[in-house]
């Protein structure tokens, strides 16, 4: 039998490529080398193989024999993974697939390498250690307890991250959101996300600025609760087979159904009571999608149900590796839900930082009766998301370098889906407000600002001292562009925008840094012609420099409505960042398109005022100077929508005396360099605060040889713009670096026409 397999299946073997290479994976990179004879090896072998049905009865037979389908392609091929049994499976059906990775347990560990922490994934140890240390860090805003044992006796530690965080209250008044990972234990990834959005929501919460404003009203309005590794035994078994990570199994340690050490077990994605033994789902013990002996005979899924009972969530966030997709009920039939139209806006909503993402009925995937989401919305009510994060060259394990790319790009969806648990069948969210011009004032004085839609209140906004440190709509501005080009092709403003061509790069060539208790914000138009699954785009900031870049975004739909995208920066308190846009296409007719670009950094901030009713609000209480003033609207539903952008206020005549502001800047910032290419001079807007200390204004050559030194032009305690006359300086790049006790700034600068 084995040996007819392997003859009638293609075996081929991956080579170890970087991630920007495997970008294209599948197509590119599988080459064919040799047959592996699996049958003389120990222990069981997992491989990636493809299946393209011929025709719709093949489709239909395959989606009902329950494989574990982990990429669907728009050609109607698909992606699985394989043991030997689901292997024999697709032969006794006459089902021929080829195979792409033939040993991925290898094939993971050969790429992430480490052998410490099951490759940076952390052993069980190391995940229970970490909860106690976050929840130790805020003891205000979490708790967490054990709901019940895994089959092999170890706790499903849950994370309650909430102002009402005394674990068993359950104040019906506070929505309750449900995430959860690990389900299938060898999706590292997916555990890693949750992680980093429970530190998140943490380390925001009271926080100044709109990011803490936004954790604050969660954590005010919501019960959050973490699962971040559910099937613990299936973790722990990975662990002990491969401790650098890797391992591939998924389903838990129950073996009395038989199946073996390597193979048996239950599916826990298909051990749960809507509509369980339906299609998707196999009676086989070795098989990868084994559902049990009957509906929640497993404790890790009857634990859950029990605290869903008395915890019912709006939202069910049930994280996965790897696809790139966001799967709804249902999974037992092909008819929709009564909530499909919420669904898909919701979808929407999620991926709103992540449009490689695509979201449909979890059918459309593969049928899969017996999964988490059907039971969470069939029985409960919640709408419900099996979240399948990451590219298909990512895999269950992506490298450690991916993973914060990862989960920053998919904090947007658990963001979301957290604000909508307060109207799950309605999703929508508050409008920006637009603030009129304010100009030269005495108090009191009004902030006028638009109605925005779904605005229950507003909330005024005051910085006290603000920055735009670039503002371009895509002509010739301060950027390295690598194959992107300037087009009049259809810029959302003035003449051109910025394109991609191909593979290539687009980098902003100044920096920010976000004052330790100050904010900032990027914002850009975008719209895009990617081919979903196989290109992609994305915009990605790096916090040290350039040598390491995250995503913040990404790309890859065909949606060419330029569409508007705002990125907050108050989470990057006392980071230096760079910003690079990116594209790795497959072809150049594939493209991104940005314009009407615009970054800003502002010191220190507080809030005005909150629960602001009307669209307008009598400012009293602030010394002379310049401020500014933004507006964002909160849904009772929802929470807070987006800032405005910001108003100035120059203000006088007020009776209020500030000696601690002033019109002082409260941080040290260098500005946008006028102009670059410099070929006589440039000037340089700069401000020091009288606080900094260890204050110097160089320019640098590309070896690091100094060969200006500004600094005795400065005045700290004003804002300047130092005219800076570069006659005697050779042509070619130099960086003007403004290095302070609050950090160091670089702006790249060109000298030309020498
Ligand atoms: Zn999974």
């Amino acid at each position: 039998m084995f040996r007819i397999c392997y003859s009638l299946i293609t075996m081929r073997v991956v080579f170890h490529q970087s991630w920007s290479q495997y970008w294209r994976y599948p197509m590119k990179y599988l080459i064919l080398l040799l047959s592996v004879p699996a049958i003389l090896l120990a222990g069981e072998i997992y491989s990636l193989m493809n299946f393209k049905p011929v025709s719709e009865e093949q489709a239909e037979l395959f989606s009902r024999l329950g494989f574990d389908v982990v990429q669907v392609y728009r050609d109607g091929s698909v992606d699985l993974v394989a043991n030997s049994t689901d292997r024999r499976t697709l032969l006794e059906n006459g089902l021929v697939a080829e195979t792409r990775i033939s040993d991925m347990e290898g094939f993971y560990r050969a790429r992430n390498g480490s052998t410490d922490s099951m490759g940076g994934f952390y052993t069980w140890s190391e995940i229970d250690a970490w909860i106690d240390s976050l929840a130790s860090a805020n003891p205000s805003i979490t708790s967490v307890q054990s709901i019940g044992d895994t089959y092999q006796g170890r706790p499903q530690r849950v994370m309650k991250i909430s102002v009402n965080n005394s674990f068993d209250d359950d104040d019906p008044s506070m929505a309750n959101a449900w995430y959860d990972g690990l389900i299938h234990a060898r999706e590292g990834g997916a555990m890693r996300n949750i992680r980093y959005w429970m530190m998140w929501l943490c380390s925001n919460y009271q926080r100044n600025g709109y990011c803490g404003y936004q954790a604050t009203w969660l954590l005010n309005n919501r019960e959050i609760w973490c699962l971040p590794c559910n099937n613990v035994d299936g973790w722990v078994r990975n662990e002990v087979t491969n401790p650098s990570g890797g391992g591939m199994r998924r389903k838990n340690m129950n073996l009395t159904a038989g199946g073996g050490l390597d193979n048996g077990g239950i599916d826990l994605n298909r051990n749960w009571a809507v509509h369980w033994g339906g299609p998707g789902s196999s009676g086989s013990p070795s098989s990868q999608t084994y559902r049990g002996t009957g509906p929640l005979s497993e404790p890790e899924s009857s634990n859950i149900d029990q605290f869903w009972q008395n915890h019912p969530p709006a939202q069910m966030h049930s994280t996965h590796t790897y696809s790139n997709v966001l799967i709804y009920p249902w999974g037992w039939t092909d008819q929709p839900t009564t909530h499909s139209a919420a669904y898909t806006a919701s979808g929407e909503m999620m991926v709103q930082w992540a449009t490689g993402e695509e979201h449909y009925p979890s059918w459309q995937f593969g049928y899969s009766a017996g999964n988490t989401r059907d039971h969470a919305y069939g029985l409960y009510g919640a709408m419900s998301w099996n979240h399948e994060t990451g590219t298909s060259y990512m895999g269950f394990w992506p490298s450690p370098s991916d993973v914060v790319s990862m989960s920053r790009r998919n904090l947007r969806s658990y963001l979301v889906s957290a604000c909508l648990a307060g109207c799950p069948y309605d999703p929508h969210e508050p409008g920006i407000p637009e603030v009129s011009p304010i100009g030269s004032v005495t108090p009191p004085f009004t902030v006028d600002w638009s109605d925005a839609s779904y605005a229950d209140y507003y909330v005024l906004q005051r910085l006290d001292s603000y920055q735009v440190l670039l503002e371009d709509s895509g002509d010739s501005g301060p950027f390295d562009r690598v194959n992107w080009n300037m087009t009049t092709n259809g810029p959302h403003s003035g003449t051109y925008c910025y394109v991609s061509n191909g593979d290539g790069t687009i980098t902003w060539q100044g920096s920010v840094t976000i004052p330790d208790a100050g904010g900032g914000r990027i914002s850009f138009w975008s719209k895009q012609n990617i081919a979903p699954q196989s290109s992609q785009g994305a915009f990605s900031y790096s916090p040290d420099g350039g040598a390491n870049w995250y995503w913040l975004q990404t790309f890859g739909r065909n949606d060419m409505t330029w569409r508007h995208n705002i990125h907050e920066l108050d989470e990057f308190q006392g980071k230096t960042l760079l910003f690079r846009w990116e594209t790795n296409v497959s072809s150049s007719s594939s493209k991104l398109y940005i314009d009407d670009i615009k970054i800003n950094v502002w010191g220190a901030n507080s809030i005005q005022a909150d629960n602001i009713s009307s669209s307008q609000y009598s400012v009293t209480g602030v010394a002379d100077g310049e401020r500014w003033f933004r507006v964002w609207a909160v849904d009772n539903e929802f929470g807070p929508g987006w800032p405005s952008e910001p108003q100035m206020a120059q203000i006088s005549g007020s009776a209020v005396e500030d000696f601690t502001e002033g019109i002082e800047p409260s941080v040290s910032v260098l500005g946008l360099i006028t102009p670059n290419p410099v070929t006589c001079s440039a000037v340089i807007p700069v401000s020091v605060s009288a606080s900094a200390k260890n204050v110097s204004l160089k320019v640098f050559d590309l070896s690091g040889r100094a060969v200006a030194d500004l600094t005795s032009l400065l005045e700290p305690g004003r804002q300047q713009n130092l005219v800076w006359s570069v006659e005697n300086l050779p042509s070619g790049v130099h960086f003007v670096r403004l290095s302070t006790s609050e950090g160091v700034i670089n702006q790249r600068v060109v000298l030309s026409g020498r």
